[in-house]
């Protein structure tokens, strides 16, 4: 099994990344269990906010690094909140508390306006050092459309009002093996494994 430092905190990413990494062959450590501190993401575009997440795990630990940077974007806010999505409302309280004032203020903005359409976007980045300069970058997209009334337990995030009209479920309704083989992460993943094969 190949060892791979994941760059985040974030609890609910780190129990999709390793779930769909460990059938691929991947032992995953979270970048907290090496002191890793957070990086900075202040770029405009998900893949930069990646690159940076995987370059400052790489440097800090001397070990190849995987980033994820993803977020929500509502057709109806212009894409927002886009790569700002983890701190929508604000930066303030614990992450639980974080998630329900961004779920509040995703239904506030949308109140009285018509067209739900939103999407997940995942970009993944894994680089085999902190230099590297062929990172591998990969990137998948989930639709679905904003429910009022959330939904569901499972997930984490803005899932409990993100609605998949094919399936009739909110994301956080869905079998956590489910969302783990169809979610913008899952196909990212499955993205990067490929091109892994190909150029190992
Ligand atoms: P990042 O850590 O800067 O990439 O922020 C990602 C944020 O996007 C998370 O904190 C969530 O708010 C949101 N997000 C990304 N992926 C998901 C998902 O699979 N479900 C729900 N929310 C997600």
């Amino acid at each position: 099994m190949k060892r791979l430092v994941i760059a985040s905190n974030n609890e609910g990413k780190l129990r999709e990344l390793s779930a769909i990494l460990a059938p691929l062959g991947f032992e995953t450590v979270p970048q907290g269990a090496l002191g890793v501190p957070e990086a900075e993401e202040p770029h405009h575009t998900f893949v930069e906010n990646a690159l940076a997440k995987a370059r400052n795990c790489a440097r800090h630990t001397g070990l190849a690094a995987l980033a994820d940077d993803s977020g929500l974007c509502v057709e109806a806010l212009g894409g927002a909140p886009g790569v700002h999505s983890a701190h929508f409302a604000g930066r303030l309280g614990s992450r639980e508390e974080r998630d329900r004032a961004n779920n509040a203020l995703l239904v506030e903005k949308l109140a009285g306006r018509a067209g739900r359409a939103a999407h997940y976007v995942c970009v993944i980045v894994l680089v085999r050092h902190h230099d590297d300069p062929e990172p591998v970058i990969t990137e998948g997209r989930w639709h679905g459309e904003i429910v009022e009334i959330p939904r569901g337990e499972g997930g984490f995030g803005y899932d409990p009002h993100f609605l998949l009209p094919a399936l009739g479920k909110t994301a956080a309704e869905l079998d956590s093996a489910v969302k783990n083989r169809l979610s913008h992460r899952a196909i990212a993943v499955s993205l990067l494994a490929e091109r892994l094969r190909a150029t190992p």
